[in-house]
């Protein structure tokens, strides 16, 4: 059994990402700055930004935090958009998710400038995606793709199953898996809330991606042997014994269901840190785009 390691992954990619950015320093090129808007306190949310702006960081990229108020209305934000949408000195930026309920999440998303949406979330970049177009690929995905991807794991031909069908993760992962080259080519079946006797499917996988954030969903009795499993599922469990007050666990019952895998992700340390690098690789690519076009 191989752990796929997306600490060590990731790292290698900012690596890379460093040195790229030290070419264009030494060319005295642009250097690329990625903004982030986060909405509100969430704790979550805190983390998850405060995490994109240190990796923004460590690679030399510029990066933006722009903070507003919980109160902040579904036209200020839209306003803030637009302003980052004609701003010539970013590259990229995101909005921050879960936004507050009186904001409409799609009309946001909508609003953000295609070429500057690096968590491809835009129905734009999401159907170039679909249609095996050069597009901004959502930063899990894009990092579940990578993993495979060096580690060599074979996908030709196997069959994958992913559990959970939201537009960041589950759907995007399934139609990646199944489009042309590597990795990809596989035969897939999208399962979510609705699907009936998921286990006899499950059992049939040669891949199993879990998406859904039910902490141990995925049992052993549920996977066949020599089974890959990718466990993107981040859940928060509380406990007071620690300090911080919560763990972090995943989809996967990984103790039980490692004895039977081939390759597995864990959780943390598999897809978690792989979504920022990809986020950093996204942005990259943005101010390259950017470069080829002006
Ligand atoms: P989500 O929007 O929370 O949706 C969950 C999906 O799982 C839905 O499609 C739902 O089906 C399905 N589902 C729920 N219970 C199920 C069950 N018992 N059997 C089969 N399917 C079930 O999904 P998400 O935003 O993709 O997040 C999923 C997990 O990944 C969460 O733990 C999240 O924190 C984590 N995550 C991690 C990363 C990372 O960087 N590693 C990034 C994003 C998300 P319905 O559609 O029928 O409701």
């Amino acid at each position: 059994m191989t752990i796929l390691d997306g600490k060590k992954v990731s790292d290698d990619i900012k690596d890379e990402i460093a040195a790229a950015v030290a070419v264009m320093k030494e060319r005295g090129e642009r250097i690329p700055h990625l903004a982030a808007v986060l909405v509100g306190n969430d704790g979550a949310s805190l983390t998850y930004v405060g995490s994109k702006v240190r990796a923004c960081e460590r690679v030399g990229f510029r990066s933006t935090l722009i903070r507003l108020p919980n109160t902040t209305s579904e036209i200020e934000l839209l306003k803030e958009i637009d302003e980052l949408n004609k701003d010539e000195d970013i590259d990229g930026f995101i909005v921050q998710l879960p936004l507050p309920k009186q904001i409409d999440t799609q009309k946001v998303l909508m609003a953000i400038d295609p070429d500057k949406d690096v968590d491809g979330f835009h129905p734009t970049n999401f159907g170039k995606m679909a249609l095996d177009m050069t597009t901004f690929i959502p930063a899990t995905p894009f990092g579940i793709i990578e993993l495979l991807e060096r580690y060599n794991v074979e996908t030709k031909g196997k069959h994958t199953v992913v559990i959970g069908r939201s537009h960041i993760v589950g759907r995007p992962m399934s139609i990646l898996m199944g489009r042309r080259g590597f990795p990809g080519n596989s035969t897939v079946t999208l399962t979510h809330s609705h699907t009936k006797n998921i286990s006899q499917i499950t059992t049939q996988a040669d891949i199993i991606i879990t998406a859904l954030g039910v902490p141990g969903f995925l049992k052993a009795e549920m996977v066949k042997d020599d089974v890959v499993v990718i466990d993107v599922g981040i859940t928060r469990v509380p406990d007071e014994t620690r300090k911080r007050g919560y763990y972090i666990t995943g989809d996967v019952d990984f103790e039980n269901v490692s004895k039977k895998s081939t390759y597995i992700t864990p959780v943390p340390g598999g897809v978690g840190p792989m979504t920022i690098a990809m986020l950093l690789k996204n942005t990259l690519l943005a101010c390259e785009w950017r470069r080829q076009t002006t």
